[in-house]
């Protein structure tokens, strides 16, 4: 099994316009992986772990995306109601 360093995220526009998501995220490597990639590897067994501001957390599966409609599924996270780079969608742009 593999452990992977995410130190930023890629987002769009949802298809609703009313926010924007993740696509996928960029690892220590600069390598781009899209959210069902890393979705396939964590639920392979896989581990996949932030990197930044300080702060190191888990990547989880979830079951879809938190914005109220969006159909999304399944969707990662780790502290999703965190203001602070613990936070996955609060990561750099990569
Ligand atoms: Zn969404």
């Amino acid at each position: 099994m593999t452990t992977y360093t995410v130190t930023g995220v890629r987002k769009v526009l949802s298809e609703d316009f009313t926010h924007r998501h993740l696509e996928g995220v960029c690892t220590d490597d600069r390598a781009h992986h899209d959210l069902a990639a890393v979705i396939a590897s964590i639920n392979a067994g896989n581990t996949w772990r932030t990197k930044a501001g300080g702060y190191e957390e888990t990547i989880k599966v979830t079951s879809e995306c938190p914005a109220p409609g969006c159909t999304v599924a399944p969707y990662i996270e780790t502290n999703p109601r965190s203001l602070r780079k613990d936070n996955l969608e609060r990561l750099e742009p990569c």
